[in-house]
Parts: structure tokens; sequence; C-alpha cells
């Protein structure tokens, strides 16, 4: 036996027995060989595919695509590669697996690469299947895994709506994005009335009662630009887009009455909830979006003030009634 060469009985066997799917085309994507792989996964016997059409005896592959890859390999003479996560699977196979982590088909990276009888121009392309389901499913899951834990971890956890960490950054590029494109956003902070005699009178259990359903009634209210968040305690806050201070105020009184109006039922109790509301909008003028907290909470501030169950807008007078001092 000469250097280099395998006898033809030995890859033979290694090309029946190897558990990749190879197979070769010529230029006229005929078939030149089909091994066991290929058998086993696609039903067709290697003596009905040998000198048969590719595309004739799979109508379903993408065949423009296919095509374009095969003739940029016999062209250019080299290798192609296309991996699962372009192009889930070339064939439609059944895989193999029990259980099926969500699958229905195999996937598969594949490898196309140029050939000849001789050693010369290429005028035919060895395509290689790898089965790789396994590495498909477990990373899907991992990603599924990832994306769950980051939306956790921008919510809160009582109410299921985003928390103080993801408002703020919602809010910075908020402001980023008006401050560099134009147009204007507005937010609005606000905080449930006496909430202490909620918890006081009722208990804590229906205090977080009342706290889901106010978080509940809101997010049915939203667009899905908007963005609604709890900023602390019994505090919440809205990011409008595209939304002037006008606009800010007819929405948020529009949910004040609505909070107002509804009264939450707790172990067969009405509790009576009210709120009040602090509203700014983005101005050019401002250095930072954290500016436009300090300007909400400053409203609503005079909200509680002006004796709650109210929306204030934002203007800087109002600055002094604020440094008169109280919290809320
Ligand atoms: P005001 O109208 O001035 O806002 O009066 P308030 O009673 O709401 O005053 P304050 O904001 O000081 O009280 C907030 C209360 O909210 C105190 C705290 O016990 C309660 N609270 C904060 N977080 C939670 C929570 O997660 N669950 C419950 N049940 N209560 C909470
Ligand atoms: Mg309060
Ligand atoms: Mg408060």
């Amino acid at each position: 036996m000469s250097e280099g060469v395998i006898p033809f009985s030995l890859a033979e066997n290694v090309l029946k027995r190897i558990d990749v799917g190879i197979f070769v085309l010529n230029k006229n994507f005929e078939v030149q060989l089909w091994n066991n792989f290929m058998v086993h996964h696609s039903g067709h016997q290697a003596k009905d595919m040998l000198g048969k059409n590719l595309f004739d005896a799979f109508p379903d592959l993408p065949k423009p695509w296919f095509t374009k890859k095969v003739n940029t390999v016999i062209m250019l003479n080299n290798f192609a590669f296309i991996s699962w996560e372009n192009r889930p699977f070339l064939f439609r196979f059944a895989h193999n697996r029990p259980i099926t982590g969500g699958a229905d088909h195999m996937y598969q990276n594949c490898m196309l690469m140029p050939v000849s009888n001789d050693s010369s121009k290429p005028e035919s392309v060895c395509v290689v299947i790898f089965d790789v389901t396994d590495t498909a499913i477990a990373t899907t899951m991992l990603k599924d895994a990832m994306e769950r834990i980051a939306d956790i971890s921008n919510r809160d956890g009582l109410t299921g709506i985003y928390n103080r960490r993801y408002l703020e950054t919602r809010l910075e590029s908020e402001f980023d994005r008006t401050r560099r494109y134009g147009g204007t956003f507005s937010m609005i902070l606000f905080d449930l009335d006496f909430f202490k005699k909620v918890n006081d009178t009722y208990g804590h259990l229906a205090g977080d009662k009342v706290l889901v359903e106010v978080a509940r009634r809101m997010s049915d209210q939203l667009r899905t630009t908007d963005v609604v968040g709890r900023y602390g305690g019994e505090e919440f806050a809205l990011i409008l887009p595209e939304t002037p201070i006008e606009g800010a105020r007819v929405f948020g009184d529009r949910l004040r009455e609505m909070i107002e109006l509804e009264p939450v039922i707790y172990d067969n109790t009405t509790i009576p909830v009210t709120v009040s509301m602090g509203a700014t909008e983005y101005s050019a003028d401002l250095a930072s979006y954290d500016k436009l907290i300090l300007q909400s909470d400053v409203a609503l501030y005079a909200s509680k003030a002006g004796g709650r169950n109210c929306l204030t807008c934002y203007s800087p007078e109002l600055e002094t009634i604020a440094a008169s001092g109280a919290k809320h």
C-alpha cells in the first residue's frame, strides 16, 4: 500500500460506520456518494440516490441558497461551514433523543469541502452533516435560563413589575435617546396615600395585596412602550416615552381615578386606596436623568401637601414648598 492511500474496503467500512452524514455531489447536484448515516436518517437507499439529483429527491431543501453555497465551494476551491445557529438544519431529519427538550428535528452543522478524483480542479463537493442536537438543546436551554434570570433580576419580587434598578436604567437610556434624537418624554412618580394606616388597619398581607393590585391595574393600562416599576416600598414610577407633560397629566389622572374608584378587596374586606402623583417632562437643560426623579419627587410632595389623591406637574416654584420639608 502506498503512503496516504486507504484501502477501498477500509474506507467503505469507515463511511458505513461513522456517525456523521457524508455525501458527495457533482456540479449538476447528482449524488456520487451517500453513506449509511444518510440512508438511515433520510430513508433513501444509496442505490436509489446514486446519480440522482439531490433536489429531486429532497424537494424541501433550500435550493437557491444551497446551490449558491455548493457553487461557491467549487469556484473558490475552499471549505464552507454552516452552523445550526444560522440555519438549524439542512435536512429535516428526526432525532433519536428520548427526551426532546423541545426539539422536533435534528439540529445540524454542515461542512462543505471541494473534492476531485485526481488532485486537479474540484468537480464535486463532499457535504458532511454533524448531528448537534444535544449541543443545540443545551445551548437553547442555557440561553432561555439566562434570559429568565436577566428578567427576574429586573423585576420586583412582590408585584412582578420592574424594579428600581431597571427603572433607572430605562430612564437613563430614554434621557440619552431624547437628548440625542430630540422629542420628549415624561415620568410620573407616585406614592400610596396613608399606606402605613392600611398596614396597621388590615395587616401587612393586605398591604401587600394592595401593592400587587395597584401594580396590576397600572400594567393593564399601559402602552407597550410605557414602563412601570416599583420605585420603593409603596412608591411606583412610570416612564412615558413620546409623551409631553399634558399627556402625562391626563394619563396619570385617569390612573389615579381608576385606583380610587375601585377599592381593593382582601379577605372579604374592602380597602380604599388612593395615590398621590408627581409628574415631570424631559427638558434639554437638565444635566442628567436623575434630575427628573428629583423633580417628580418635588411634584409628588406638593400633591401630598395639597391634600393627597391628586396629581401635580413639576414647576420650579414647587421647590420652595418641598424645601419646607416632609417625607412621603
Ligand atoms: P403618605 O400618604 O404620606 O405617603 O403616608 P404613608 O402612610 O404612605 O407614609 P409612608 O410613605 O411613610 O409609609 C409607607 C409605608 O409603606 C410604610 C411601610 O410599612 C409600608 N410598606 C413599604 N413597603 C411595603 C411592602 O412591601 N408591603 C407592605 N405591606 N407595606 C409596605
Ligand atoms: Mg405613602
Ligand atoms: Mg412612601
